[in-house]
């Protein structure tokens, strides 16, 4: 599909050339992928997953996070809010969420294989993100790709039109991610980074999550139940502790969530998959 616009947008003559960095805005829609690189078979790598909440990971690309991790593949992850605005329970602070959902997130990313050394928490209030002044979270997201270096980069969909209608954090993190993404490849972006250690560094690729276009399928069937187990651990988001989180019920909460998840997560035959944008074109 991009190639097609672009052949399409070139023929229009040399006004639309002067226009050439814009190109890559219209290309929106990547074709499906039937290349031979497949990502959950890769070892030896480094992957970088951006999520607006701690949940986000896991609830999109936990299984194909849990066979990379497999795989001996180094996996961080940064995420951008703290979650301090998810629930109900009128007794609920900010502060005491935002420790209870930080330690849901390790729960689920070292059930995957990621150590919890490797999770960046920015801290961010829930739900603000997109308030965030820009230049200063761009900046951060970048000098994280510029340190961990990774060779993919999880992000969600900044695609349109489905981020119109996204949630405001999401639609924030989309947006930043694919803009650091950029300010990371090029050094005179930000260049007191550079002056700090963060030599500049190229993404060659991206995995875009909360896709309206998918063009990438990863079966994760031989890990399906681990992202169920994973995803459990969020218990403050989902069930009785979302309206009142009672500590008592944790356990017995976590393995209800995993079932609920297990039979969410498998299709009508049992089995698993997730389906990203995969995306060199950003
Ligand atoms: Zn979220």
């Amino acid at each position: 599909m991009f190639r097609l616009i672009l052949t399409a947008t070139l023929s229009l003559g040399a006004a639309w050339l002067l226009a050439a960095p814009a190109l890559s805005q219209i290309a929106q829609v990547d074709p499906e992928y039937t290349g031979s690189d497949r990502i959950e078979e890769w070892s030896g790598k480094r992957v970088l997953v951006l999520s607006p909440h701690p949940d986000d990971d896991v609830l999109t690309s936990g299984g194909t996070l849990a066979l990379l991790a497999r795989g001996g593949n180094e996996i961080h992850v940064v995420v951008y809010t703290s979650g301090n605005a998810g629930s109900r329970d009128p007794e609920m602070t900010r502060e005491r969420l935002a420790a209870i959902r930080q330690g849901e997130e390790i729960g689920a990313m070292t059930t995957l294989g990621i150590p919890k050394e490797h999770i960046v928490f920015l801290g961010y209030d829930d739900g603000m993100l997109e308030y965030v002044d820009a230049r200063t979270l761009t900046r951060e997201i970048a000098r994280e790709i510029r340190r961990v270096r990774p060779d993919a980069i999880f992000s969600p969909d900044p695609g349109v039109p489905y981020v119109q209608y996204h949630k405001s954090d999401h639609r924030a993190a989309s947006i930043i991610g694919v803009d650091a993404v950029r300010a990371a490849r090029w050094r005179l972006y930000f260049p007191e980074l550079e002056r700090a250690g963060y030599q500049a560094h190229d993404v060659p690729l991206l995995f875009f999550y909360y896709s309206a276009t998918p063009n990438y399928h990863v079966d994760i069937t031989s890990v399906g139940p681990l992202k169920a187990r994973a995803a459990g651990h969020h218990i403050s988001q989902f069930g009785p502790l979302f309206e009142k989180y009672d500590a008592s019920r944790e356990d017995e909460q976590r393995k209800a969530q995993e079932q609920y998840f297990l039979e969410r997560f498998a299709d009508e035959n049992g089995r698993f998959s997730e389906s990203f944008r995969r995306s060199e074109n950003y």
